[in-house]
Formats: C-alpha cells, structure tokens, sequence
C-alpha cells in the first residue's frame, strides 16, 4: 500500500484537478489524504447557510462530501485563510496563504507528511497552474515540506496540459462554441495556462473515474461559477477534459509518458 498525500489550495480544487487519481488510488487500496492549504473563506456564499452555519462549515462538509466520492480516508487543513485572486484587497490580510511563513506552513504540512509517513505528495507547478496567489504558495509549500519531512515523499505537481487545452480550444472555436478562455492567457499573474507538453511527466488516463470524478465537483456546490461550468459540459466535453490527469515529476528525465505514477 503506497499513502498519497494531494495538497490542494482551497476545497474544490481537489474535484477539478486530481479526483480521478484520488479515486483510482483508493480503488487499488491506496491510502489517499486530501490537504487544503486554505479554508476556502472568499469563496461564492451560498444563499442556503443554515442559522449559524459559515460558508467556512459549509466548504468544510463539502469537502468531506467529495473525500467520500473519492474514497480519500482522511481530509486535513493547514488552516490559511483564503488570499483571494491578484490585486484583490485580501491579498493583504496578514493570515492569508500567501502571506504565511514558508516555513511555517511547510511544517505544518511536513507534519502531516509525517503523521502519514507518506510515500508521495502532491503539489502544483511553479505558477500553480493558473497563477492565483494561493496555488503558486502551495507549490513553494509542498515542495519545502517534502524537504522537512523526516522521509522525503516523491512530489509531483498537478498541471494542466497548455497543448491539449489550445487543441480543445481550436475544436470548440472550429464549431463555433465559446471555450471560455484562451489556454495561452494572460492568466492571473500574465502567464500562460499550466505547462507545454513537452514539460509534462505523467498522463494518467482516469476514465474509469469519471462518475467519482462528477461526484467530487457535484459536492462543492457553492462554489456555483467554477464547478457549474464543469456540470454544464455535454458528457463526451466533460470525458474529454477529464479523463485525464497530467503531473510534472521534478528531477524526472523529460517525456511524457502515458502511465500511472503509482506502477513504479
Ligand atoms: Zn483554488
């Protein structure tokens, strides 16, 4: 049994980028743990909050709603409050993500890497895919905690494949649909949208896991304009988009490879 530990920036982001490997891990008896670097509080606040209930409880049940899609046996937070996307005000609250001592927060993780002894971790890549400050601090924080662990875990980091993504673009604009973004950005920061191909380590198919994969989006309900666009794709765009997961292996020899990272 290998224990994968998959470090996310907010609750939800879990369900968009890595559930297919989530659940494929736990269906072949894995130990999977889901770590969300923040608690998700500048999220969409849904109009149903109970009395008393905060849209921080509310994304916490979400995201033991989508651990059960997942089969992950244990979801832990670093306890960050969310930093918002570039040039928001939040940027600023002194106990945002962002703002966090590396340090700090790599220990707390380190500390969870630790209480797993855990075999591998995941994080993002350099940009956190898309440039949101939370996701590019996660990359900074997952890659010092694998050095602070007392085992250090293999890190790969969850991206997305720009050269697929242009593809499918070019398919949807060639029909005369709306794709929704140009994958060549400028993204959040000015940068392009996760890594070329050619950068990329591991294609993992997870077609199998497309239901747990709907499942896990489906129990982030609030979060209404990120995951509704998904839920509103025709079946065969959403089994195209994600059925397949992509990770960069950093210190790997370069070469994408159609693989599961588990198998070796
Ligand atoms: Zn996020």
């Amino acid at each position: 049994m290998t224990t994968i530990v998959f470090v996310h920036a907010h609750p939800d982001d879990e369900s968009s980028q890595t559930s297919g490997s989530m659940a494929k891990a736990s269906a072949e008896g894995h130990r999977v743990v889901v770590v969300y670097g923040t608690n998700g509080d500048h999220g969409e606040v849904p109009e149903d909050l109970a009395p008393g209930e905060t849209l921080v409880d509310r994304r916490r049940k979400e995201a033991d709603m989508s651990a059960a899609a997942t089969g992950t046996s244990r979801v832990a937070w670093l306890g960050y409050s969310d930093s918002g996307m570039t040039g928001w005000e939040q940027n600023h609250e002194p106990n945002n993500f962002h703002n966090a001592d590396l340090d700090e927060a790599a220990g707390r993780l380190a500390q969870i890497l630790d209480e797993e002894n855990a075999d591998i971790v995941t994080g993002y890549d350099w940009h956190g895919g898309y440039g949101h400050p939370d996701h590019v601090k996660l990359h900074h924080v997952v890659h010092r905690a694998a050095e602070l662990a007392v085992r250090r875990p293999r890190v790969l980091e969850a991206t997305f494949n720009r050269d697929r993504l242009r593809a499918f673009r070019d398919l949807a604009l060639a029909a005369g649909q709306d794709f929704g973004f140009d994958p060549d950005g400028p993204m959040d920061d000015g940068n392009p949208m996760g890594t070329p191909e050619a950068e990329i380590h591991w294609q993992v198919d997870v077609s199998a896991f497309l239901e747990q994969r709907r499942a896990a989006m489906q129990s982030h309900a609030s979060q209404v304009t990120d995951i509704g666009s998904f839920m509103a794709m025709p079946p065969e765009v959403f089994a195209a988009v994600f059925g397949t997961e992509f990770y960069s292996e950093p210190g790997r020899p370069p070469g994408m490879r159609e693989g599961w990272f588990l198998d070796e």
